[in-house]
């Protein structure tokens, strides 16, 4: 395993907040919320960034982006609206080089991207 806080979050070494969990995605409660609703969705094997996702990749990608609309279902930001992005690498403000995405709501987001 490499030395990464999102496979020791999916590992239990890092304790966090879940909120979805199944055999190839774990999602939780990012520690610092920029959002009302901030929830990250992982895969539970490690891939660095979008960067190296592969075409047999791609129906996961899928599937983290069906476990965030269900997520802002449950978290009752979906009518209202919310966000979910992908930071890829240190120019799009990745911090973490374990794929993650961002689920936010529960406010009024600005529109556009920063
Ligand atoms: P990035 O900037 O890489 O797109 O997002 C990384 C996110 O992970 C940040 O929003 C940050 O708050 C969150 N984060 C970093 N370390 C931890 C942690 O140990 N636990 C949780 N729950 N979130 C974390
Ligand atoms: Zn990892």
């Amino acid at each position: 395993m490499p030395d990464c806080v999102f496979c020791k979050i999916v590992a239990g070494e890092i304790p966090s907040t879940r909120v979805y969990e199944d055999e190839e995605l774990f999602a939780f409660e990012d520690v610092q919320p920029q959002a009302p609703v901030h929830v990250l969705i992982v895969p539970r094997k490690h891939i660095p960034t979008l960067n190296d996702v592969t075409e047999g990749d791609a129906p996961m990608i899928g599937r983290m982006m069906r476990a965030g609309a269900r997520i802002a279902q449950a978290k009752g930001t979906a009518a209202a609206g919310y966000r979910t992005l992908f930071n890829v690498n240190a120019g799009g403000g990745q911090t973490v080089f374990h794929l993650h995405l961002h689920v936010l709501g529960g406010r009024t987001l600005r529109p556009g991207l920063g």
